[in-house]
């Protein structure tokens, strides 16, 4: 079952677009991430499913039912920011509280409730406590703790872990994940951040400018991206994408039929040849080395080619090439991506990528 559908949703700004008619279904139990750039509208979708945007067009239902004019606190929604909103001057117990008393539950209730969600998060010992007496990761529970209080039936998160150090971060992002199996709830993680888009999501909703560019599973967006822009936001480093004309053909030379404008391949299906005879040779007049980026595991070797730049895997513990070598690019044939004029892939079915 659906327990989100949005139906060509729109919003606009006065006289500017900034959602331009989204269509899109969000299973039940599933955690759906929104990734995308700064500006794409990720904050803007979340808050009109939250009701705190109103909807310029289009229709989008919760749970089967239509949405658009019911006040936020009905619509089954809680929400968990990036700077927690907590209130500072009540202890954690009243916080987590707070969304309770707000709608008139009775104490029983409240303090049933609190213990409950205190026990899942594991936070039981913090309940007494000021928010200013907690460290990060605990006012993000905290945050977390009053969004489930009521039992929404979808969670919607705003970049909820953008303050945190990057080891808290990553342990965060496994509690998230742990806790949406252990209550099954429906969630919404908003974020700009790859990484945690790919190690979050169920499926990924990749967005572009107001638009929805792609939906998948994490693997499936990684290795067979709708077009060129998905292609270049996901992956680290980036996907080396270059004309056809020149170095593409040489790449790609078997799909000249095709008559793609761009080919991709990601850094790691790339790297120099060893021996004198492999691969395509790069004359020492046609590139620059713009430096090494070692990543412990694996280090990449940055060029600037006359197509653009250009990195490939390099093996660890190599010198660079001397200023006046060729170079010779050895690839994995089947890991190219072909786009066309409009930046559509060609190359969606049935390929390894
Ligand atoms: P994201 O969360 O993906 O970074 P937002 O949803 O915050 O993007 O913003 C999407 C676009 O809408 C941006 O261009 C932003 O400037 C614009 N925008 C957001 N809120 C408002 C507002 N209240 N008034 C006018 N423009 C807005
Ligand atoms: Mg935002």
């Amino acid at each position: 079952m659906a327990e989100v559908e949005l139906r060509n949703v729109r919003k606009s700004y006065g006289t500017v677009d900034v959602l331009h008619g989204l269509d899109l279904e969000i299973k039940s139990g599933e955690l759906t991430v929104l990734l995308g750039p700064s500006g794409c509208g990720k904050s803007t979708l979340l808050r009109m499913i939250a009701g705190l945007e109103d909807i310029t067009g289009g229709e989008i239902r919760i749970g089967g039912t239509t949405v658009n004019e019911l006040s936020p606190g009905r619509r089954g929604c809680a929400m968990v920011f990036q700077n927690y909103a907590l209130y500072p001057h009540k202890t954690v117990r009243k916080n987590i509280a707070f969304p309770l008393l707000m709608e008139g539950a009775s104490k029983d209730r409240i303090a049933q409730r609190v213990a409950e969600v205190a026990e899942t998060l594991q936070i039981q010992e913090l309940l007494d406590r000021l928010p200013r007496d907690l460290s990060g990761g605990q006012r993000q529970r905290v945050a977390m703790g009053r969004a489930m209080v009521r039992n929404p039936s979808v969670f919607l998160f705003d970049e909820p872990l953008s303050n945190l150090d990057a080891e808290l971060r990553m342990r965060m992002r496994l509690e998230i994940a742990t806790l949406q199996r252990k209550i099954g709830a429906t969630m919404i993680f908003v974020t700009h951040d790859q990484v945690e888009a790919m190690t979050l999501a169920d499926r990924v909703v990749v967005m572009r400018a107001g638009h929805i560019e792609q939906v998948d599973t994490p693997l499936e967006v990684y290795r067979k991206p709708a077009n060129r822009f998905v292609a270049g936001f996901l992956g680290m480093p980036a996907m080396n994408i270059v004309p056809f004309a020149g170095l593409g053909r040489k790449l790609a030379p078997i799909v000249d039929a095709m008559a793609p404008e761009s080919i991709g391949i990601r850094p790691e299906h790339v790297t120099l040849a060893r021996d004198e005879a492999g691969g395509i040779l790069i004359e020492p007049n046609a590139y620059d080395i713009i430096g090494v980026e070692h990543l412990g595991d694996r280090s990449y070797l940055h060029l600037s080619l006359e197509q653009g730049e250009f990195t490939v895997l390099y093996p660890s513990g190599a010198e660079p090439p001397a200023a006046n070598e060729p170079i010779r690019l050895q690839h994995e044939p089947e890991a190219i991506h072909l786009f066309d004029a409009q930046g559509h892939s060609l190359t969606m079915a049935g390929h390894a990528g």
